[in-house]
């Protein structure tokens, strides 16, 4: 069962965070050289010590149009690849946007905070009637699934200009999660858009070209009258991961994600600004503060639980 979509309304924007279901990575693949001791008791791992991690696209409302970010893992795998990842309750991009009320011709755009097939395989689809297995995505994969058709009908898709080539020689050691394919989908209908450096694509969202977990990777600000947010992709993914020395053991340049993350960290304890966890299992978005010697802590957080969402306090 679904957990509630989680809802926020930060003043003339509104936005949904959606359940994209769960897959497992190597524990090591999302705490890096955090101690396993530390991070077993929150996120505990499976016989092949595999972590859970969440999959939590946001639909955000704009008075332009509905806005997705970071699409999700998508539906279409072939029985292995979804026991490999273990990819659990995932569902068809309409049946996501259905939490928020949309259609997916309601969508004008998908901003991508970076190519990895874990938050961009959801805005491709295979071509009706085939059965595509979107682990093709892979640039080593053998170009099979150049056949992939946008999974939405209207909606460009938005990423950094220097992603989208860095996804064309990706590092090898993380090659095989790289999903360029899925952005050639959108560039043959002329529908990718590539952003340089940090931009305002719409009102009251702007993105800023991070680095770190990819050359690409963008975090983005969604910013209301009343509040805002801060995505931050795969530099923030868990609630763990806003303690400094917690790094994903798959960033491309850990040392450039430690530094981008502190200084966004700190502007978002000067704004006051919530952060979302696309990974985290349970935990949707909170708000950060700074501890005792500089730390930061989460203040408030909304946790979700399948089926059912509430408004928790600090643990
Ligand atoms: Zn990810």
């Amino acid at each position: 069962m679904s957990w509630e979509p989680s809802q926020m309304d930060l003043g003339g924007l509104s936005l949904t965070i959606v359940d994209g279901g769960t897959f497992r990575l190597d524990g090591a693949a999302l705490y890096g050289i955090y101690p396993r001791v530390f991070w077993e008791k929150l996120n505990s791992p499976d016989e092949d010590n595999r972590v859970v991690l969440g999959l939590a696209p946001v639909i955000v409302n704009t008075p332009e149009g509905i806005i997705l970010i970071d699409p999700g893992i998508g539906h279409s795998w072939k029985p292995q690849t979804m026991d490999r990842y273990d990819i659990l309750g995932v569902r068809p991009l309409a049946e996501l946007l259905e939490d928020a009320d949309v259609s997916p011709s309601d969508v004008i755009a998908v901003i991508a905070t970076h190519l990895h097939f874990d938050h961009i395989a959801g805005a491709v689809s295979a071509p009706t009637g085939t059965n595509e297995d979107q682990a093709m995505l892979s640039d080593l994969s053998n170009g099979g699934s150049e056949s992939l058709v946008p999974a939405l009908p209207e909606a460009r898709l938005y990423l950094q200009k220097m992603e989208l080539g860095a996804s064309r020689q990706p590092d090898l050691r993380t090659a095989a999660y790289t999903a360029s394919l899925a952005a050639h989908a959108y560039e043959r209908e002329d529908r990718l858009v590539l952003l340089e450096g940090s931009c305002e694509p719409f009102p009251g969202i702007r993105v800023e070209h991070t680095g770190g977990h990819t050359a690409g990777h963008q975090a983005i600000w969604l910013e209301g009258s009343e509040a805002s947010v801060l995505i931050t992709g795969d530099l923030i993914p868990t609630t763990s991961h806003v303690r400094s020395e917690v790094l994903e053991g798959v960033d491309f340049e850990p040392a450039v994600t430690a530094r981008v993350k502190a200084a966004l960290l700190a502007q978002a304890v000067a704004t006051g600004a919530y952060l979302t966890f696309y990974h985290a299992p349970r935990v949707r978005w909170g708000r950060i503060r700074t501890g005792p010697s500089g730390s930061y802590k989460l203040d408030e957080k909304l946790t979700v639980t399948p089926g059912a969402s509430s408004r928790k306090p600090e643990a």
